[in-house]
């Protein structure tokens, strides 16, 4: 029988979030053994459910959910995202230019699939989310990483992004709030990249799905708010702010100048019919989400979990010797810093095996957000306080004795 491979369209797309050392904590829990997850931001095992208004809506549309339906999604849930915009001031959004998809995941892979030719060049942020990253490379382009500073709030380097600007870049990805660094960014940051994108005739790509998931009294701003001469692309979603991240709900929005990218709306149109559209059902919980009150404000605040699950991870991470960490200003990770030196660190990968193999439990090393250095992983601190302490006390005991 002839051999079948995988696509060498995937030969250099790296997705490591679901990598090896996730390979072995499968193998580890199918022999029986329990592991301690730190390793992925899905709200509802870790005990934060969908309010309940957003359930029955669901139950009471289902019946009208049965068809196809326009394959940019129905009129409600995409009138509901325009008049979210008008609130963030998104300029120049009509209901026309609004895409639903399954989850922010299907629209970063459509919108990169629409826009790129082989070579063509999108800067990305290291570390990244690392699925912009994948969509790129399997589209036939190439991520270009530009760095965030750990030492000014994890904030994008500006001179950094300048320089790795080529006549082959097409587009900016601005991750805000970040994924895995919980950076928020403040307007001046905000306005250098729009300043950049114009000066070099970019399209920013903005996901902004934490954008609700901001603590101590912050405020995000849009970036496409700061650039209505600007092609923007805006991608939010419920997945986290609403706790249905298995329902499978985000959309995109094409905001700003429209001018200089028909031929990419062209191309988003086609790719959107072509997939028929997006998870009906999910659509229909978009106008109650997005209207009125928002429970996950409770959460976000003193006495909330996520505020005191922040509170403790951070202290707890860096009242560890040998491990420093950024505070982070909205959603619920935290991108620690390892002395490598202290250690002897040299691979990273390597460190979370070993931290799984003694510990039993999983972290995901920074190379797997394309960090390029062997000195940080990521803690997703959605557990609740007691696993985040079992947690902390895991990786104190483990580094006690750990050399590479
Ligand atoms: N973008 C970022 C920055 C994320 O962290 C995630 C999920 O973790 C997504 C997009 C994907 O979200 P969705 O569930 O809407 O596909």
């Amino acid at each position: 029988m002839r051999e079948f491979k995988k696509s060498s369209k995937l030969d250099n797309v790296c997705y490591d979030i679901r990598g090896p050392v996730m390979d072995e904590a499968n193998r580890m829990e199918a022999n029986g053994i329990q592991v301690l997850k730190m390793n992925i931001g899905n709200p509802a095992p870790n005990g934060f459910f969908a309010p309940d208004e957003i359930v029955e809506d669901m139950i009471a549309n289902i019946r009208e959910s049965e068809g196809y339906s326009n394959s940019k999604g129905i009129f409600s849930a995409r009138k509901a995202i325009m008049q979210y915009c008008q609130l963030k001031n998104i300029p120049n959004v009509s209901v026309d230019d609004i895409y639903t998809g399954n989850g922010v995941s299907e629209m970063i892979s459509l919108s990169m699939q629409a826009l790129l030719d082989n070579g063509d060049e999108v800067l990305v942020p290291a570390p990244d989310y690392p699925l912009w990253t994948a969509c790129i490379t399997l589209s036939g382009g190439k991520a270009v990483h530009y760095l965030c500073d750990e030492k000014s709030n994890w904030y994008p380097d500006i001179d950094d992004i300048k320089k790795k600007i080529t006549p082959k870049t097409k587009g900016i990805v601005v991750i805000n709030p970040n994924n895995p660094t919980g950076s928020l960014y403040p307007k001046e940051i905000l306005e250098d990249i729009v300043q950049v994108a114009r000066e070099n005739e970019l399209i920013i790509f903005a996901d902004e799905i934490y954008d609700r998931l901001v603590m101590d009294g912050k405020k995000h701003i849009a970036i496409a708010s700061l650039a209505p001469d600007v092609p923007t692309v805006n991608f939010n979603g419920l997945s986290k702010s609403h706790r249905v991240a298995g329902f499978r709900i985000g959309w995109m929005v094409i905001a700003g100048n429209k001018k200089p990218i028909k031929g990419f709306i062209e191309g988003v149109n086609m790719l959107s019919s072509m997939r028929l559209c997006s998870n009906v059902p999910a659509q229909s919980i978009v106008q109650t989400a997005l209207g009125g009150y928002q429970s996950v404000d409770r959460l976000l605040e003193p006495g909330g979990r996520i505020f005191d699950q922040r509170e403790y991870i951070y202290n707890a991470l860096n009242s560890i010797d040998g491990i420093s960490a950024v505070k982070p200003d909205a959603a619920f990770y935290i991108f620690p810093k390892i002395d490598t030196e202290k250690f002897s660190i040299k691979n990273d990968e390597q460190f979370a095996y070993d931290f799984l193999k003694q510990k039993n439990t999983l972290i995901t090393h920074g190379g797997g957000f394309h960090w390029e250095k062997p000195d940080h992983f990521r803690v997703v601190f959605l557990p609740e306080i007691e696993k985040l302490k079992k947690f902390v006390e895991n990786l104190t005991d483990f580094l006690e004795n750990y050399h590479q």
